[in-house]
């Protein structure tokens, strides 16, 4: 008996933890939800082995805690681990600075580094008697879907694009499971056609260069800063890039082999300014018309410091592109003209406007994913209208479909 318990993202986005327990407890996934604040964490479970699918707090934040039980293997591919103790380590200053701590510290991140076991992509090991392969998920540099294949194929999509990017190709299926534990953040939902947004995006900065403004771009480090660096690429003279944002862009470059074409992106990278120091970032808004700043939900990092700056000038715009949870200050910005954290609160005359470049597949590209993958049971997870996603799934294809509440276990 196989047994599958979602400990986080169940009829959520944030904090991705699912345990399947067969002859040995495998953790796929262990991350923090990080808004609306206070951050929250799965419950910490003994297990045998965990695999990370890709270095997003929401999918990693977590893992030291896995350490405060025991010792085990944890996979995952080495851009994933580089990337993954930069935002861990990262989270843990946020956190600090704000008075809510993390539930682990620097001992337990070392542990986690120390029992890390790098994988390839197709890469075969064994967790008891699962076989498990890692398959590009086409979301990040390095995201992955996980297989576990044992006396039934279960396929966990994590965070998944069927559609190729600049920086990325698109996702890889295999061609028969049993069990689909799929993502389902825009299972409701189609997204516009990348190319016409990617049209809009360009309109919107050449205005904003018409108007002698600058463009605000709160970027996720990870992924979107590179892509939305790439779609700019005409303009990489006149982008300023700060946050987090710039070191994943560093690493993204070095290991290159996870990115579509590696010389183009370090090239480009080369001709972008990196904000460095705090006398260039007071500068940045006179002289770069494009700023690329993390945090994506506007939770923290430079980008809120330039939204403030940035209401003196006329002719600026914010434009957002990646998912903003319920709640976050990005996405009470886009509701109410108002930015508002723990610390201060001020109105937002900007040109508010929200690009559609998700790096999730979208309701058609999760609906394919199914037909392409044919399994007898779906599992909904990571997304706010999993149950409404799974009664569609059941519809269209006649089969057995479950949204899980955190906590509940299905048996496979
Ligand atoms: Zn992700």
């Amino acid at each position: 008996m196989t047994e599958i318990e979602v400990l986080g993202s169940g009829r959520e986005v944030g904090r991705s933890a699912i345990l399947v327990s067969g002859k040995k407890r495998v953790m796929m996934d262990f991350g923090v939800k990080i808004e609306p604040e206070p951050p929250k964490y799965p419950p910490t479970e003994k297990v045998d082995a965990a695999i990370i699918s890709h270095a997003h707090l929401d999918h990693v934040g977590a893992a030291p805690l896995l350490f405060k039980k025991g010792k085990h293997p944890i996979y995952m591919n080495d851009v994933t681990l580089e990337l993954g103790s930069m935002l861990i380590k990262d989270s843990m200053k946020v956190a600090r600075n704000e008075g809510f701590g993390t539930p682990f510290d620097k001992t337990d991140v070392k542990r986690m580094v120390k029992n890390t076991k790098i994988v390839r992509y197709n890469e075969k090991f064994n967790i008891g008697d699962f076989s498990c392969t890692l398959w590009d998920s086409g979301h990040i540099p390095g995201s992955s879907s996980i297989l576990l294949d044992g006396r039934k194929k279960i396929f966990y999509t994590a965070d998944i694009q069927s559609r190729p990017s600049n920086l990325l190709g698109a996702c890889k299926l295999p061609d028969k499971v049993d069990i689909l534990i799929t993502e389902s953040t825009y299972g409701t939902k189609n997204q516009a056609p990348r190319k016409s947004e990617e049209k809009r995006l360009l309109e919107a900065v050449e205005e904003t260069i018409e108007n002698n403004g600058v463009a605000l771009m709160p970027v996720f480090a990870v992924g979107r800063a590179q892509e939305v660096m790439l779609i700019l690429k005409e303009y990489a003279d006149k982008i300023a890039l700060d946050g987090m944002a710039k070191i994943a862009s560093e690493i993204i470059g070095e290991y290159g082999s996870y990115i579509k074409n590696p010389n183009g992106f370090r090239a480009l990278l080369k001709r972008v300014k990196f904000i460095r120091t705090n006398e260039e970032r007071a500068a940045a808004i006179k002289k770069y018309p494009i700023i690329i700043a993390s945090a994506g939900m506007l939770g923290g990092g430079p980008a809120v410091r330039y939204l403030k700056e940035m209401q003196s000038l006329k002719g600026s715009k914010v434009l957002f592109s990646g998912f903003l949870v319920e709640e976050s200050p990005g996405k009470n910005l886009i509701e109410t003209r108002v930015f508002e954290n723990s610390e201060e609160r001020f109105s937002v005359h900007a040109d508010l406007q929200q690009i559609a470049l998700s790096a999730h597949a979208d309701r058609t590209g999760l609906m394919d994913i199914i037909r392409r993958t044919r399994p007898e049971t779906v599992i909904c997870v990571h997304g706010d209208k999993c149950d409404e996603f799974a009664k569609d799934i059941e519809k269209e294809f006649n089969i057995q479909v479950f949204a899980p509440k955190n906590g509940e276990k299905i048996k496979v």
